[in-house]
């Protein structure tokens, strides 16, 4: 088997051995994860596991050991169909403005860990934070058939966080379908590898959290579709998405709090 057929059969398929791992290692508490085989790195699974070997990989501490020396010994990754979820503080940059670095840093943690726990209760898999935002990706292969679903579920649950006790933070949410590559990739940090999706899908997901207004989550049509939703009566909007000729249509959701401030 090639390495892309190996990375096509782990995220399109599912790969047996690891199908296996996962439901075992997600019996066992607690967050943070080996990105790959989702063992446990904290709680008592955490210590549990330590004992037997799977620890955080000291060159690589987001992977166990035995997954880094796995990416490290099949570099490359494979075309998948796969959701995405991106979401994304709104204002940040004058958010930082207006408090003190320390008290920035605190908020944006808040988020990280809110927003990371709605993707992990969906079965998100490589999540990750860039900057303001926190990212979440369904391939098949981790998430199921059900990936597009999970991906809105997670983009639903996001927005019922919405509320007064995130009066100063608003965010928006893009939810998107589409065909990635996914695979390794070398970090900047010398023997750092990581596991990422990249690609034209990839920067529509995001464009859309981006647009999306305080509140609100945009769903592709392409998202709607394959998680197979009746459009019921939604908002509909058309985007000229930059740097793209064709413009998106997306499905509007929206939270109770900040979308009801907002004017119409
Ligand atoms: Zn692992």
């Amino acid at each position: 088997m090639s390495n892309e057929e190996l990375w096509y059969t782990i995220f399109a398929k599912g790969h047996p051995a690891l199908v296996k791992q996962h439901q075992r290692h997600l019996r066992m508490p607690s967050p943070p994860r080996c990105k790959l085989c989702l063992v446990p790195f904290a709680g008592v699974g955490g210590f549990i596991m330590g004992f037997r070997g799977k620890r955080p990989s000291n060159r690589n501490p987001r992977f166990c050991s035995a997954c880094d020396h796995f990416i490290r010994q099949f570099p490359g990754g494979a075309e998948v169909e796969l959701s995405l979820v991106f979401a994304d503080v709104r204002g940040s940059t004058t958010l930082a403005e207006r408090v003190s670095a320390s008290e920035f840093s605190r908020m944006m943690h808040r988020f990280y860990a809110a927003a990371t726990a709605q993707l992990v209760a969906t079965d998100g898999f490589i999540i990750d934070v860039v900057g303001d935002e926190v990212v979440g990706v369904y391939p098949p292969g981790f998430s199921g058939p059900r990936h597009a679903a999970l991906a809105i579920e997670a983009a639903q649950r996001l927005l019922a966080l919405d509320s007064a006790e995130w009066a100063d933070m608003p965010f928006g949410v893009g939810v998107h379908t589409g065909v990635v590559h996914i695979g390794t990739v070398s970090g900047a940090e010398e023997g750092i590898q990581d596991v990422r999706a990249i690609g034209d899908n990839v920067n529509v997901a995001a464009r859309l959290s981006s647009q999306a207004g305080p509140g609100e989550a945009l769903v592709s049509d392409a998202a709607w579709t394959a998680a197979g939703a009746p459009d019921d009566g939604l908002e509909r909007r058309t985007l000229a998405l930059k740097g793209r000729t064709e413009p998106i249509s997306v499905l509007v959701l929206t939270s109770g709090y900040h979308r009801a401030a907002a004017p119409a």
